[in-house]
Formats: structure tokens, C-alpha cells, sequence
């Protein structure tokens, strides 16, 4: 996983600086105290709108679990993590979902599947979790690019899950009762030579994927989504994104993907000051995609220089926004 950050550039950050002053003041307002760790996800107790906690587990890398007053919502979740370098198979295991389950630490079913593109380490693990037998009277909503409904497709997820599906371009508003999602166009992250790993769209359902080559990203969604209408949670799964479409959204919680972004500029300083100085940030996307839940070493494949990176940039722009260092699986509650 490469890391390495954009050189600066003081023209382009001095621009920066500026639309932080007139910008960030409205978001630096209220800035709460540190988040609430906690083990356990919080009891569906009946309490007012808007007070219930929302409580997130980071599924590794770009994905989340987030909970909120008995709702249960996925981001990406892939939780396979098998080793794509030795073998490139779709090596997809259900036992790591159940020891999960098992445990406590993924709640389920889902009432909403968030995908933000087509790649295997970001929708690999949709198909298994929608065919789960125990799930099977739930209704789970999944979400994304018409690339990865055909995907889907492809991958054997049934007629009735497929009704369920929601295809977005981005500019959606989205009303779910106890939540508000709103689908961002976005873009994928952009390697070194400008470009990036299995391009490409379907517009129909392919033959069965075999490979994390048939997995093509198809597009790039991010999701805001809105818990009790008072915590605002930008979700992205992808190290990117389009200025413009970000403009007027002020997250409380920016989920920021931390894979290598040295062929763009001033990535994390543009972000953060298009966003208005969210309150918190947390990296993701920043692991080392293979290692499994239960081996030891696990929380030392995370970059730390990701969050260094993060607090270096906020420093520089003098916002008042707190990095939150997610570890594997572990809740904390906004
Ligand atoms: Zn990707």
C-alpha cells in the first residue's frame, strides 16, 4: 500500500488557507467532545428522534457497520480479506461472517447495503451476505452504480434481493425514516500514471466473476448520510472525489480513504476545506486488505502515517477537526 503524500504547493495551498477562513467557521461551531468508545452496540431503546447514538465498526479497508436506534447499515463491507496477490480467485468465505455474528462484533441483517464501486474489495463479499439463510425473510436494500447491479447479477444474487437493489448515479436523495442518505458522484482513487486497476462498466449481467479482474469498478458513488437528522457521516470508498459535488455538504464525520494519492493535488487539504473543517475524520482504506480479523498482527498492517498525514493537513489549516484512529472491528459511539 503506497502512501505517499502530494508535495506542496504553496500558490494552491495559499488558495486554500483562504476559502478555510471564509468557509469553516459555520462547521467549527459546536465541535463536540471526544468520541465515546464503547464494546457493544448500543440497545434499540426507544428514545426521541434525534438523541439515539450512532455507533460505527470499521469492517476494514474502506468498510463500515454503522447502527443507529436499532437500524443496521453496511458500507463496503468485505470482510473475505483473502490473499489476491497469491491467487487472484474470488475466495469468498461465509465462516468469517458467522464467526462475526458469532461474536458480537457485525450486527445483521442489514436493512441497507451502501456499495461505492464495482472492485472486489469493496463488493466481493455483497453476494454472500444477501444469499445468508438465516437473512433470508429480511428485506436488505443494496445500493449502487447499474455496474454493480449487473455485477450482482452476474454473481448468482437472487431475483427477489435484486428487486431491492437502488441504482444511483449520485445527486439522490434518499429518505429511510430514521436516516436521509444522499448519493455523491465521486471518483475512484488515481495511481501513479494517472489511471487505476480494472476500469471499465457492464452494462448487463456478465458471466460468473472468477477473478478480482471481473469485478470492474463501473463508476464511483459516495454516500452522506444523515443519522436522526443531527449527525451527518460522509462515507467514500474511493481516494477521490469531485469538488464540486462536495460543495455545500457539511459532514460531521468524514470517512477519508487513504490509499496512495500522489498524482493529485493537494488531496487531503482540498478535501477538508470543501467540507467546511468537518468535526471528525477517520482513515480508512489505509490497511493491508489480506491479514484476517483474528491474527494478532492485524491492527500493525494499518498506516499510521495515514492519521499523521490527516493531522498534518488539518494543522495546516488551522481547523479544529479531531482524527479518530479506528481499529479493526471496535465500536465508538457519536
Ligand atoms: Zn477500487
Amino acid at each position: 500500500m503506497q502512501s505517499n503524500s502530494t508535495p506542496p504547493n504553496p500558490l494552491r495551498r495559499r488558495e486554500v488557507l483562504r476559502r478555510t477562513v471564509l468557509g469553516g467557521t459555520a462547521a467549527a461551531v459546536g465541535l463536540a467532545a471526544a468520541p465515546v468508545v464503547s464494546g457493544a452496540a448500543p440497545a434499540a431503546a426507544a428514545r426521541p428522534r434525534g438523541t439515539a447514538d450512532v455507533t460505527f465498526r470499521w469492517l476494514g479497508v474502506a468498510g463500515w457497520q454503522v447502527v443507529h436506534d436499532g437500524h443496521v447499515l453496511y458500507f463496503d463491507p468485505y470482510l473475505s480479506r483473502f490473499d489476491y496477490q497469491s491467487n487472484p480467485a474470488l475466495d469468498i468465505d461465509p465462516t468469517i461472517v458467522d464467526r462475526l455474528l458469532a461474536a458480537g462484533t457485525l450486527a445483521g441483517p442489514p436493512e441497507l447495503i451502501m456499495v461505492s464501486h464495482g472492485h472486489w474489495d469493496h463488493l466481493a463479499d455483497v453476494p454472500q451476505l444477501l444469499a445468508r439463510p438465516d437473512w433470508a425473510g429480511a428485506t436488505i436494500r443494496t445500493i449502487g452504480t447499474d455496474t454493480v447491479r449487473n455485477l450482482l447479477a452476474g454473481m448468482g444474487v437472487s431475483d427477489a434481493r435484486r428487486k431491492n437493489f437502488i441504482v444511483a448515479t449520485g445527486g439522490e436523495e434518499l429518505d429511510f425514516g430514521a436516516y436521509q442518505v444522499r448519493v455523491v458522484r465521486s471518483l475512484h482513487s488515481q495511481s501513479k500514471g494517472f489511471g487505476f486497476a480494472m476500469p471499465g462498466v457492464r452494462v448487463a449481467p456478465p458471466p460468473t466473476p472468477q477473478t478480482i479482474s471481473d469485478l470492474v469498478e463501473g463508476g464511483t458513488l459516495a454516500y452522506q448520510v444523515t443519522f436522526g437528522g443531527r449527525l451527518r457521516v460522509l462515507f467514500s470508498g474511493g481516494t477521490n472525489f469531485v469538488e464540486r459535488e462536495l460543495e455545500g455538504l457539511r459532514p460531521d464525520v468524514v470517512m477519508v480513504s487513504m490509499t496512495d494519492y500522489s498524482s493529485l493535488p493537494d488531496y487531503l487539504e482540498r478535501l477538508l476545506t470543501v467540507l467546511g473543517g468537518p468535526r471528525y475524520v477517520v482513515p480508512v482504506h489505509h490497511d493491508d486488505m489480506v491479514t484476517k480479523f483474528d491474527n494478532p498482527n492485524l491492527p500493525g498492517t494499518v498506516d499510521a502515517t495515514a492519521a499523521t498525514r490527516l493531522r498534518d493537513a488539518i494543522r495546516a489549516l488551522r481547523m479544529p477537526t479531531k482524527v479518530i484512529e479506528a481499529r479493526h472491528l471496535e465500536a465508538f459511539t457519536l
